[in-house]
């Protein structure tokens, strides 16, 4: 196959991606937008020597196992890449993508894998937004997002990921914009003001955080629109957060209150959090809290023992883990991170959590170096259980052999990427270590990701 040919290709499998896969005289074709069981027309858009891509021209024959999108523009927007599946349908195919990593790059065979955790309500779970605001092809000022690798903003100010708050925020801040001239951002021109809306919501609190992302240092008549969101129910902190760099980065550096806090609070669990709109905070509240549920258990602490809780952000699972151990240590790439995770520390009245600002390949081995005294071949320092929750990439070899060498009892591995989770659990297996249990979470319905969580033991105990 080549570029810019037309073909009929039947769906037979999904890749990692979301993306449909069918098979053109043996040559695969990956297709955003198909469904496993379609039978469609395509069109060539890259041909490499042993795959390509299509994309969907027309569906001949639609899959028995389509149901039509909730959102009108999710094709457009490529978030939600499983919205054309029905819910437990999306939540076997996760299933089955992550086992089909753990047997076939990790080798494994003899965990246990209890069925994925899905949610009895898969919408509206995100507690954060941010829209782009621009004007569409006729002039008229909208929200929404870009559409894939472009300026241009297509209009959404209802996504059915995001609270109901959203669209009524969104229609004030517009009508607002109408009424006193305030023009949107360009990209291209870098001129008008208003870039992003971002909307943060306190699910157990109810509290609603707006803030107004800008190309300026002030919003004209900035207090009339604060009147007019304060009024919101819920709304607790209206601010604005100046950004006059040409950037892909939403948020500026500052945030300047023009009502209320400039922070909201939540927790997960009986934790609790001061949420900036520059801190990071999980964006499933009600799925967070399953998935820390499950690294407890595994953890199975008794209130003694050594934790270390490698790449912990904010120190959300630190904090969790902290009331049931003897101590808690957190790594941590981003300082900002840090500073957020000791000020939740000092919130929730947690003395027993120490956190490191670095890489946790590097402050990890240090600390072991340096805190182990050896007597005979005695390890005087004792790690009893660590956490891992890396980025995509998953951990470093060097780090996972720091890990084995401090012998902790178990090493509980959350990841959002099974294909990596499966090479460093592989690598732990050959170095005394097996992966026993495995539970996925689905924190993000209707898209691709899914989140895992293994219990790793040591094999002689
Ligand atoms: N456990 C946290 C977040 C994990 S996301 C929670 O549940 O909220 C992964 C984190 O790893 C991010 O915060 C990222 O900044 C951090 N990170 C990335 N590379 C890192 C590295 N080499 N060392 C330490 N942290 C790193």
């Amino acid at each position: 196959m080549k570029k810019n040919d037309y073909s009929v290709v039947e769906i037979i499998d999904i890749n990692q991606d979301g993306e449909g896969i069918g098979k053109v005289d043996g040559y695969t074709l990956f297709i955003k937008d198909t469904v496993v069981g379609d039978v469609a027309e395509i069109k060539v858009i890259k041909a490499k020597k042993s795959y390509g891509y299509g994309r969907l021209v027309k569906l001949i024959k639609p899959s028995e196992k389509r149901v039509a999108p909730r959102c009108p523009v999710a094709r457009q927007c490529g978030g939600c890449q499983l919205q054309a599946y029905e819910y437990q349908e999306q939540l076997r195919l996760k299933e089955a993508m992550v086992r089909n990593n753990l047997d076939r790059i990790g080798k494994l065979s003899e965990y246990s894998c209890e069925p994925i955790i899905g949610m009895d309500n898969p919408w509206r779970y995100r507690n954060k937004a941010q829209f782009p605001i621009g004007r569409d092809k006729s002039g008229n000022l909208i929200a929404g997002f870009y559409a894939g690798r472009t300026h241009s903003v297509i209009s959404c100010d209802d996504c059915v990921l995001g609270v109901e708050e959203n669209k009524e925020i969104l229609s004030i801040v517009m009508d607002y914009m109408r009424e006193y001239y305030v023009e949107p951002y360009c990209e291209e021109s870098h001129s008008g003001l208003v870039r992003h809306v971002l909307i943060r919501k306190g699910y157990h609190t109810g509290h609603l955080m707006v803030c107004i992302v800008i190309n300026g240092r002030q919003l004209p008549h900035g207090q009339i629109l604060a009147e007019r969101l304060a009024v919101v129910n819920g709304m607790k902190s209206i601010t604005i957060s100046p950004n006059q760099e040409r950037t892909n980065v939403i948020l500026g550096k500052e945030i300047i209150s023009l009502w209320g806090d400039t922070t909201i609070e939540d927790r997960i669990g009986d934790v609790w959090f001061e949420i900036s709109p520059l801190s990071f905070f999980q964006v499933n509240p009600v799925q967070t809290e399953k998935l820390y549920a499950k690294v407890l258990e595994y953890a199975e602490l008794t209130g003694h023992e050594v934790v270390w809780d490698l790449y912990c952000g904010i120190g959300t699972i630190s904090l969790f883990l902290a009331k049931k151990a003897g101590k808690v240590y957190g790594v941590e790439i981003v300082p900002a991170a840090i500073d957020n995770a000791r000020q939740n520390a000092l919130k929730n009245e947690v003395d027993n959590a120490e956190f490191f600002v670095g890489k946790a390949e590097e402050v990890f081995p240090e600390w072991c170096k340096k805190n182990k005294t050896h007597s005979g071949d005695e390890v005087a320092v004792q790690v009893d259980v660590i956490v891992v929750d890396p980025p995509r990439k998953g951990c470093e070899e060097g780090l996972l052999q720091t890990m084995v060498e401090m012998q902790p009892e178990r090493i509980v591995y959350v990841s959002c990427d099974s294909a990596t989770l499966a090479r460093d659990l592989k690598k732990l297996e050959e170095m005394g270590y097996r992966a026993e249990k495995v539970q996925m979470v689905d924190m993000f319905p209707q898209t691709r990701h899914v989140e895992t969580v293994v219990l790793i033991q040591r094999k002689d105990t």
